[in-house]
This record gives C-alpha cells, structure tokens and sequence, in this order.
C-alpha cells in the first residue's frame, strides 16, 4: 500500500485557497486505493416543498476547508489513520426519478466494493434508498439509524412511490433494512394521521422522538439507539432537518423544536464501536443558508463519520478498486 495522502497543508497554501474537495483531501484519481470515500450526489427531483438540495454537495465541501487533521473528541488523526477521498459527484438524470436511483446504486456500489465505507453528501432523502440498495449488494441486511424531523416511510405523493418522504417504506419493502435493527431519532412535527406511526411501527421502525430528548438527554438516547442496533452492519442517514431550523435553516422542510448540533455530534459519538459501513448527509439547501450554518453542520457531522470509519479501519478489510 503506497503511503497515505491527507489534507492539503494548510500551513502552504491557505485553507480558503485551491480547488474545493471535501476537506482539501486528495481526489479518488489521485491515489492508487483508499480506505473511505467521500461522495457528492446532487439530486433533488424527489423533494415535495423547498426545491434545492442539489447544491448541498458543493456547499458542504466548501464548508468542510476548515476541517483540520486532528479530533480531539475521538483522539484521533483519521486523515492519517486512513486513505480517505473525495469520490467527486456522482451524475445523476435530473428529470427520471427510477434511472437517477439506477445511476447512485451502481455509483455508491462500484465505491463499496470490498467493504469500503461510504459517507454521502445529498442531494435530497430519496438518495437513501438507492444507497441502502448498494450497502445490501455488499453487507446483506443492514441496521439503520435515521435521524430526521420526519419519518420518511410514507407510501406515494401524487402516486408516485420513488420521493425524499418515502425511501425507508420502500427499503423495509425491499428488505435492505433489518424490522428489529432500525430505528428513527429525531421525529417531531405535525404528521398527516396517528396511522402514519402505526405502518411505520410495522415496516420495523421505534422512534426516539424530540421531546423525549429533555427526558432523556444523550446518554438516554444512545442507550436505546445501540441496544436496538446491535452489533449489526449498520447504515446511518442524517437528514439535516433533524437539527433544529436554528441549527440547520438550509433545508426543504425545516420543524421547529429540534436538536442541537452538539447533540447531534454527541450521539454520532457514541456510535464508535459500531460496524457503520455507509452514512450520508442530506437535505441541505444552500439557498435558504445563512453564513453557512447548515453546511458548517453537515461537514463537521461527516468528519465525525470519517473519523469512526478511520477507527475501524482495521477491522474492516482492506480496499481497493
Ligand atoms: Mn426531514
Ligand atoms: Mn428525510
């Protein structure tokens, strides 16, 4: 294996300066194999209000140039610890919904290839299906922990089954996703009917809702959320709107009374010693951003999962393509 290359060294040339990849790391052609790939999918035709997540890839990678080589929260250096890239976008139809999915899952599997770990930047939820499609092809049955305002496993909108309020319905449908191994945090805000809970319990979902934070704080919360998940291959999707809209403003359908983004780091913490081998960040809308809140959020919540992967690293096995 050829020595690693991490970041840009800011020392040389200023962290504001050069082409943008995600955390001034070197680009998926610049290097023969990588442990962990980073990877933009700019889609938004799924979404049914604000339009503009699109844009989150590039604002996050811009977002993400003041990363710096050490975490001190999880005392470590994942940059150096683990080939890390940024995989560049994956393109993807704007227009047709089912051949823009084809297109992410064979772009994310082609990345997952020999266990790979992958964090997508969205794009908007609908994302999630074709990626937890990908993560099965090559980890079979997966836990999944999804952090959301919203529960995201709603039928149809306007009959049409492929949409960013739906992708868990159909991954349950699909069996991507373990009934006994998947729950949601951050639930919260006014839904269409209390039958929305129930089909949600039955496609294999519990729920650790907003207000049961005060309750329960972070500890409560990770205490339920890695009894539920085991020790399964585990599949994390963060919806950005999960934090509340003080926290993350740049989103499509921003409810109030949310998490903090320390919170949110805090729990996505506590996943340390579980096997995650995808994750992916959606939702952000640069355009209803202000001074990069949403963005500054999102870049330092990948380099949390960043940072997690670089850890397990070696229990994981070795990649290339
Ligand atoms: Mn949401
Ligand atoms: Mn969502």
């Amino acid at each position: 294996m050829n020595a690693i290359i991490g970041q840009v060294n800011g020392q040389e040339s200023p962290r504001y300066a050069g082409l943008t990849t995600f955390a001034r790391l070197p680009r998926r052609e610049d290097v023969e194999n990588f442990d962990i790939a980073v990877v933009g999918i700019p889609f938004d035709a799924g979404v049914t209000f604000r339009p503009g997540a699109r844009f989150g890839p590039s604002a996050i990678r811009e977002a993400s140039r003041l990363l710096r080589p050490y975490n001190p929260a999880l005392e470590n250096r994942p940059f150096a610890d683990a080939q890390v890239v940024d995989a560049g976008d994956i393109d993807c139809n704007p227009f047709d919904i089912p051949t823009a999915l084809g297109e992410i899952e064979a772009g994310l599997a082609h990345l997952m290839s020999n266990g790979a770990p992958v964090v997508s930047l969205g794009g908007d939820h609908t994302i999630a299906l074709p990626a937890l499609r990908a993560a099965h092809r090559e980890h079979g049955p997966l836990a999944l922990i999804h952090f959301d305002a919203h529960l995201d496993t709603w039928d149809t909108y306007f009959d049409m089954p492929y949409t960013h309020g739906s992708p868990f319905r159909r991954a349950s449908e699909e069996g991507l996703i373990r009934k006994d191994r998947s729950v949601h945090v951050g639930v919260r805000g006014s839904l269409y009917d209390q039958k929305d809970l129930i089909d949600d319990k039955e496609l294999g979902f519990t729920i650790v809702s907003c207000h049961d934070f005060d309750r329960i704080g972070v500890d409560g919360i990770l205490e339920h959320v890695l009894e539920r998940v085991g020790d399964a291959p585990l599949y994390v999707s963060v919806d950005i709107d999960v934090l509340d809209p003080a926290h993350a403003p740049g989103t499509g359908t921003p409810e109030a009374g949310g998490m903090t983004s320390r919170e949110l780091l805090a729990v996505v913490r506590g996943l340390r010693h579980n096997k995650i081998v995808a994750a992916d960040i959606v939702e952000v809308a640069p355009a209803y951003d202000h001074a990069a809140i949403t963005s500054v959020a999102a870049a330092n919540l990948a380099y949390e999962f960043i940072s997690i992967m670089a850890e397990q690293k070696t229990t994981l096995a070795p990649t290339s393509d």
